[in-house]
């Protein structure tokens, strides 16, 4: 076979890394710009962005080290039986293309994940190796994240998080059934207890930097996981619950959901179609709830319809709000930050904002209005000095009048 360039290698290695959603952010429309049509891809390959710890969004060069694997997971275009074009760099090739990246001022740091050859121990000291060159023979400062292998050896991916500011174990499927079915060489409780070492490494790596200021740092920006979502008949539900036991037992930074994309050559297992990607987003809300507005699982999954999914028409927020109406309306001038969060239509700044205004006087609908997108959604859920919502709380067709309107689809969108 004639020897690829290095060009080759990489329209292959960024393309089959656009699979992996754990450095992705949702919610954007996509939009490409390949065939020289505008600027701004947002599907195309090769880079994405993620969140370093001090906040700063950053582009990373998303890359594998290679395509080829010896698992057979059904849902994955680089499984063993796949008839896809295959290509394998080099460490040393990963660190060169990573520097002439930086250097150009394209890239600030690496998401770097592989397929397995050989074996899972030598896969990860591939992976490794990477990051000890970027390290420590070119004093790379830029982020690192690392895709582990829950197979390998604990100690290689102990090194994987000396070099790396953040690690990841993908859990892949939301229940064991799902993992057992289309992932048949990986297992649930390994995976688990990989996430459970690196947790425990996190934890002696913070404690350490307590005692001596030189120890060193272990995956700053911590650990996070990716579920594929649509590929098994898991419900919002199970997912709901899976991500939720993740960031308990794990301390997981985050939980990335990936709507399931059919593949070339898809196995016979698998759904022909991948679920409305209206779905992730949805997930991605459901995960938001939990972490920053307070909510339990266990409300997360009251704002599920009777097939256990999260209606698509509207948010969880929304879907929870209309369920529980005897938990409004709530008085803006009054009410605790933690009923304010509950409110459909206030994000967590609008609630800062109205916790720090109402300290200086009583505010109005018009005040309310200034902090949100739509005063109409968030109109049935409060009151304010001159408004109240009287019968609209209760009203039957609530949901239908707070629905965004579905638009009207384009004649020749592709
Ligand atoms: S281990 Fe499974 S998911 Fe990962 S590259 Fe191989 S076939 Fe794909």
């Amino acid at each position: 076979m004639a020897q690829q360039t290095i060009l080759q290698k990489l329209e292959i290695l960024a393309d089959a890394a656009k699979y992996d959603a754990s450095c992705a952010s949702s919610g954007t429309a996509k939009k490409n710009s390949l065939g020289g049509k505008g600027i701004g891809s947002t599907e195309g390959m090769g880079i994405c962005h993620a969140y370093a710890p001090d906040g700063r969004c950053i582009s990373l060069f998303k890359i594998l080290l290679t395509n080829h694997c010896v698992f057979d997971c059904h849902y994955c275009v680089n499984r063993k039986s796949s008839n896809v074009a295959r290509a394998r760099f080099t460490p040393q090739e990963v660190v060169d293309l990573t520097l002439a990246f930086y250097r150009r001022n394209y890239i600030e740091g690496l998401f770097l994940s592989s397929g397995i050859v050989k074996n899972s121990n030598h896969t990860m000291e591939q992976i490794v190796e990477v990051a000890r060159i970027l390290r420590e023979e070119h004093d790379f400062r830029g982020y690192i994240h690392l895709k582990t292998i829950p197979e390998a050896d604990a100690e290689i991916v102990h090194q994987a998080g000396l070099y790396a500011d953040r690690v990841s174990i993908n859990v892949e499927l939301p229940t064991d059934s799902g993992l057992t079915r289309l992932a048949p060489d990986k297992d649930a409780r390994q995976i688990e207890g990989a996430m459970g070492k690196v947790k425990a490494d996190l934890a002696e790596a913070k404690d350490a930097h307590k005692r001596f200021k030189h120890a060193p740092r272990f995956a700053p920006a911590g650990q996070s996981t990716q579920m594929i979502v649509g590929a098994d008949a898991a419900t919002d539900a199970d997912i709901v619950g899976k991500a939720s036991r993740l960031y308990d037992n794990f301390r997981l930074r985050r939980v990335y959901y990936s709507a399931f994309s059919p593949i070339p050559d898809a196995s016979a297992v698998l759904p022909l179609k991948r679920p409305p990607l209206i779905r992730e987003h949805r997930l991605y809300q459901s995960d938001w709830l939990m972490r920053f507005y307070g909510y339990k699982p266990a409300e997360v999954m009251q704002a599920t319809e009777a097939d256990g999914n999260l209606p698509l028409d509207i948010d969880p927020k929304l879907a929870w709000a209309l369920k529980f109406r005897e938990q409004f309306p709530v008085d803006v001038n009054r009410s605790t930050k933690e009923q304010l969060l509950r409110v459909p239509g206030l994000g967590v700044k609008a609630v800062g904002k109205i916790l720090a205004s109402r300290r200086h006087r009583a505010l109005r609908l018009d005040d309310v209005a200034l902090l949100t997108q739509s005063i109409t959604k968030v109109r049935p859920f409060i009151c304010t000095v001159d408004w109240r919502p009287v019968m609209l709380t209760d009203r039957a067709d609530l949901r239908s009048l707070l629905a965004p309107k579905a638009e009207q689809l384009e004649l020749f969108a592709a």
